[in-house]
């Protein structure tokens, strides 16, 4: 039975939940799908980090670096923690995107006789529901080396079509890279499937877990996959950090990405050698402030309970989609049950623009999202331009849920097309 939150209680942790919106509204937030709103435990992990310890890591000999590199390594302990991984195994990025871009030119730097090296008449597998994020680095590394771009389709109800699972992941399959939850559809992918798939051909299981990592308990060595990428920004922590990880040793194998100080073992005039992972993955300066917000991010999410945040969003789900479904002149974009699926609802209202109903619900304090989403391919198979988004998180309750269709309702009228 899922249960709910006490969102009243919940939301005086995060400050903008006081913020009076357009027309003395109240903010209701549905737009966690594109970015989270923050506690101030996070806010003052951040601000302590630059008030008590802001110091470079791993570099200087003071009392600031060690407490600053002991911050610092500590957030990836918890991180480590969090998803189920060696501490070692945890790459701190500055988002999703550049885990993913991570691994596609990394695997792309692999010498030809490294067996993660990529050759004309290889194949990579995506889906066509992917973000561009988990799409277009992987266009880019076929297109670098040869190989060629294969898709699971989606099917009219919002899932992946897994009947050519076996023709579609075949022998020739180096890298299948799929999205545990659709940012668009909510979709949760059916992941053992695709992953023994994988496995049997001997390829590599990249999982971009930026809408799942934030929302239910991932750990990647239950899930047996090889590569796992997300943001903090999006699992109430900061901008500009994200985590890679990757399996240790194919990490021991991999070519570094970007190179520069800190990721070295030894440097000459002429060559360079690199550091274990994760430091060969991590050159420069990192954004220590961030991966220390994104630890306490994940305290946060660890003390109400993984379990609690995926029951809280299913009960949101529960009491929406009858409604959705109910609503005249609106369609649902994605499955039409909350099996399988997140808190993030696309829908069209027949003779109203996305960008205009969004523009409407602001009027009401709603912050729903509108457009592509980043996923042009998913958009032309769905034949639209795009969609309204309404995505929910554990601030919300089901009073969020009533205003949207109330707030949809009201623009319906505005635009006389009820
Ligand atoms: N993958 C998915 C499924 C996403 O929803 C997003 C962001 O919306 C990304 C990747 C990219 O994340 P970021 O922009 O934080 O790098």
């Amino acid at each position: 039975m899922n249960s709910l939150l006490d969102v009243a209680h919940l939301k005086e942790d995060f400050p903008i939940f006081s913020k009076v919106m357009r027309g003395d509204n109240r903010l209701i937030y549905l737009d966690s799908g594109a970015t989270s709103q923050k506690p101030l435990s996070v806010l003052n992990a951040e601000r302590d980090f630059y008030t008590q310890h802001n110091s470079a890591v791993h570099r200087g000999s003071h009392l600031l670096a060690e407490e600053a590199s002991e911050a610092f390594e500590g957030a990836r302990e918890k991180v480590a923690a969090f998803i189920g991984a060696e501490v070692d195994e945890v790459v701190f990025t500055k988002g999703a995107t550049e885990s993913l871009n991570l691994i596609a030119y990394s695997i792309g730097n692999s010498a030809p006789s490294s067996r993660l090296a990529i050759k004309p008449g290889d194949r990579i597998v995506v889906s066509e529901m992917e973000h561009h994020a988990n799409l277009i680095p992987w266009q880019q590394l076929a297109q670098r080396t040869g190989a060629e771009i294969a898709w699971f389709p989606v099917t009219p109800d919002g899932r992946l079509d897994l009947t050519e699972l076996d023709s579609i992941i075949n022998e020739r399959t180096k890298i299948v890279a799929i999205t545990h939850q659709s940012n668009v559809l909510g979709t949760i992918n059916p992941l053992e499937q695709l992953i023994s798939r994988t496995h049997e051909v001997g390829a590599l299981f990249v999982l971009d877990a930026c809408q799942s990592v934030p929302h239910f308990a991932v750990d990647v060595k239950e899930l047996q996959i090889d590569f796992l990428a997300f943001s903090g920004h999006k699992a109430v922590g900061p901008t500009g950090v994200g985590i890679f990880w990757g399996r240790a040793a194919l990490l021991a194998e991999m070519e570094p990405f970007l190179t520069g100080g800190s990721m070295i073992e030894s440097v000459t005039m002429a060559d360079a050698t690199w550091a274990p992972a994760p430091r060969k993955f991590e050159a420069g300066v990192p954004n220590m402030a961030q991966a220390v917000g994104l630890g306490a991010a994940l305290d946060y999410l660890s003390a109400i309970g993984m379990d609690a945040i995926e029951s809280h969003e299913s009960a949101i789900s529960d009491y929406l989609i009858p409604q959705l479904l109910a609503l005249p002149g609106l369609t649902l974009i994605g499955p039409a049950s909350s099996e399988s699926r997140g808190a993030v609802f696309s829908f069209a209202v027949d003779g109203i623009h996305p960008h205009d109903l969004g523009q409407v619900l602001d009027q009401s304090g709603i912050a729903v999202r509108t457009g592509h989403h980043c996923a042009w391919p998913l958009m032309r198979k769905l034949g639209v331009v795009g969609t309204t988004r309404a995505s929910f998180y554990l601030y919300n309750d089901l009073a969020d849920a009533d205003a949207l269709i109330e707030g949809i309702v009201s623009a319906q009228k505005y635009f006389k097309v009820l």
